[in-house]
C-alpha cells in the first residue's frame, strides 16, 4: 500500500510540474504577441530625497495580459530572459522611459533596469545610444540599475560595458544591494553612482535589529566609499526618520508614490494640472 500510496504521490507531483511547465510555455507564448498587441506599460515610480522632495523616476515594466490581467514582473521577466524576448523587451522599456522622460518640464532623470541577459547577448551600448539620439534624452539624465548577475558570468566583457556606458555620461546603480553573494566585492571592481538597499532590509528596520545595523552599515560603507545610497521599499515615516537619522541620501517606496503611469505624476514633472488643461 505504502509503495502504490509513493508512486500516487509521484505521479501527483509530475502532473502538477506538467501544468507548471505548460503554464510557463503558455506565458511564454502570449509574451511574444505582449509587444505587438500593446500590452505592456511603464509605469513611473518616484525617488525622493529624506525631506520628501521628488529628485527622479524609475521606470517599472507591466504586462496587462489579455486574461489574466496585471502579471508581475518578477513572474514574467525570468521567462523573458529565459528565451531572450528581454532583449527586445528591454529595449522597448529604455525607448519608453527615454521618449517619456525627454517630455517633462522638470529634467529629472529617470532610472531603467537592465537584465543581465542584456548585457550578455546583443549589441547593448549600441542601442542605448541610439535610443538616446532617437529620443534626444540627454545621456546624463540616465540611469541603468543592476544587479549582480550582471557580473556573474563574463565579468570583464559586463564591466568594459558599463565602463563605455559611464563615459557617455549615464549614471549606474547598483539595484538589490545586500541580497546577492558578493554585494561587496562588487564594489571595488566598479564605480557605482549610486547604491539601491534592497527592500528587505528596509522592511525589518523596526522588527529585527540586525536589519538596522546591516542598514547602518551599508550607510557608513558607502559614504566612506563617497556613493550615494537610495533606500529601497521605504513604507513608513517610522523607516523615513530613522533612514534620515542615519543621513541616507535617498529613498523610494509606497510612503512616496507607488509606480504609477506618470499621468498620476504631472504635477511632480512640472507640468500643473491646470496647464495641462487649458494648453
Ligand atoms: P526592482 O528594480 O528592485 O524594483 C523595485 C520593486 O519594488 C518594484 O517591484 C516596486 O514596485 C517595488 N516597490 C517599490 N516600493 C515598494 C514599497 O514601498 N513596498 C513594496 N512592497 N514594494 C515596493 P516590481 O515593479 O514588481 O518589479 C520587480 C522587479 O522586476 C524589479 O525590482 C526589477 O528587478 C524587475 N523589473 C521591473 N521592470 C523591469 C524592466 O523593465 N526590465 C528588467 N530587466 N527588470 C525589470
Ligand atoms: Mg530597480
Ligand atoms: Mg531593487
Ligand atoms: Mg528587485
Amino acid at each position: 500500500r505504502a509503495k502504490r500510496e509513493g508512486r500516487a504521490r509521484v505521479r501527483f507531483f509530475e502532473s502538477e510540474m506538467d501544468q507548471e511547465l505548460r503554464d510557463r510555455r503558455l506565458l511564454q507564448h502570449d509574451l511574444r504577441q505582449a509587444l505587438e498587441q500593446n500590452q505592456l506599460l511603464v509605469h513611473f515610480q518616484p525617488q525622493a530625497r529624506m525631506d520628501g522632495e521628488v529628485v527622479g523616476f524609475e521606470a517599472l515594466l507591466r504586462w496587462n495580459h489579455p486574461t489574466r490581467g496585471f502579471v508581475a514582473p518578477d513572474q514574467f521577466i525570468p521567462l523573458a530572459e529565459e528565451n531572450g524576448l528581454i532583449i527586445q523587451i528591454g529595449e522597448w522599456v529604455l525607448r519608453e522611459a527615454c521618449r517619456e522622460a525627454v517630455s517633462w518640464p522638470r529634467p529629472l532623470p529617470v532610472a531603467v533596469n537592465l537584465s543581465p541577459v542584456q548585457f550578455q547577448a546583443g549589441d547593448l551600448e549600441r542601442s542605448i545610444h541610439q535610443i538616446l539620439l532617437e529620443t534626444g534624452l540627454a545621456p546624463t539624465r540616465l540611469e541603468v540599475e543592476i544587479t549582480e548577475g550582471v557580473l556573474i558570468g563574463d565579468f570583464t566583457r559586463a564591466l568594459n560595458l558599463l565602463r563605455r556606458l559611464k563615459a557617455l555620461g549615464i549614471r549606474i546603480a547598483m539595484d538589490d544591494f545586500g541580497t546577492g553573494y558578493s554585494s561587496l566585492s562588487y564594489l571595488q571592481s566598479f564605480p557605482f553612482d549610486k547604491i539601491k538597499i534592497d527592500r528587505s532590509f528596509i522592511s525589518n528596520l523596526e522588527a529585527s535589529p540586525q536589519s538596522a545595523e546591516i542598514v547602518r552599515a551599508v550607510l557608513s560603507l558607502a559614504r566612506a566609499l563617497n556613493i550615494p545610497v537610495v533606500a529601497e521599499g521605504v513604507e513608513t515615516e517610522a523607516q523615513r526618520a530613522f533612514l534620515a537619522g542615519e543621513a541616507c541620501d535617498e529613498m523610494q517606496g509606497y510612503l512616496i508614490g507607488r509606480p504609477e503611469p506618470i499621468e498620476r505624476y504631472l504635477d511632480l514633472i512640472g507640468i500643473t494640472v491646470e496647464r495641462r488643461r487649458y494648453a
